[in-house]
């Protein structure tokens, strides 16, 4: 596996995964039937690499790519209704340039913020398995390591992201509690360093942007928003 020097490089080494076979069938599944409402696009079809600068103070870690969404547009959240809502939020809380996200083309730079998923392919009924969460680890691994001289915070939207996440964090040099902090909405946990080079690290609990939750008000805007105001507080973005 080749080693990632810059975020540059690791955003590209990720579009060119393919280590997971059942993903990788699925996602150019998709990307060749397409949903109707898209039928005149080019679909990205790949892997889809994290989204935001290299410098980020905050990070929001997701699930997966969704089949029409990141994994037609190429760019995570983007071109969905889940990211519709976080977009809208983003930009309320001051770290994103606009509400909008349709495509690579559209003009939205995040501030101060970066997007991921610790798993970067888009899964059937939008549930990767365990071996497939493994699997792709190593890249958020990866990731977290290069962002660790400026992260100060993570969001993580919903329980399966949360338990995806602290084993990765353990791997990159913090100290993860046992028992592991629980998830939930809300809550907040901070996390001392185990290696020169990193911080103390705020980790945020936020449910997930997904329609089963928007749709139904267990996650409202406000909630959302709520959540982004106090990590950016926490990042030290204002
Ligand atoms: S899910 Fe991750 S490890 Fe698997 S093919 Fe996609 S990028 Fe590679």
């Amino acid at each position: 596996m080749k080693a990632c020097r810059s975020i540059d490089e690791l955003d590209s080494a990720v579009a060119d995964c393919r280590a997971c076979p059942r993903l990788v069938a699925w996602r150019e599944e998709a990307a060749r039937t397409k949903r109707a409402a898209y039928r005149d696009e080019i679909y990205w079809g790949r892997a889809v690499p994290s989204f935001g600068p290299a410098d980020a103070r905050l990070l929001i870690v997701g699930l997966a790519p969704a089949a029409h969404g990141g994994n037609r547009t190429g760019r995570m959240f983007t071109g969905d209704r889940s990211g519709d809502v976080l977009f809208a939020a983003m930009h309320r809380a001051g770290l994103a340039s606009q509400p909008d996200s349709t495509g690579l083309d559209d003009g939205l730079h995040l501030l101060g913020t970066r997007i991921t998923a610790p798993v970067h392919c888009a899964p059937p009924d939008n549930l990767p398995t365990p071996d497939e969460r493994d699997r792709c680890r190593h890249w958020l691994i990866t990731e977290l390591g290069l962002l660790a001289p400026d992260l100060r915070a993570i969001v993580v939207l919903g329980g399966w992201g949360w338990q995806a996440l602290f084993p990765a964090l353990a791997e990159s040099g913090w100290t993860v509690p046992r028992p592991r902090p629980r998830f939930g909405h809300g809550v907040r946990y901070p996390l001392t360093p185990a290696l020169p080079g990193r911080a103390e690290l705020t980790v945020f609990g936020c449910y997930h942007v997904s329609q089963q939750n928007t749709f139904t008000g267990r996650l409202t805007p406000e909630m959302l928003e709520a959540v982004l105001v106090e990590a950016k507080s926490a990042a030290g973005l204002g």
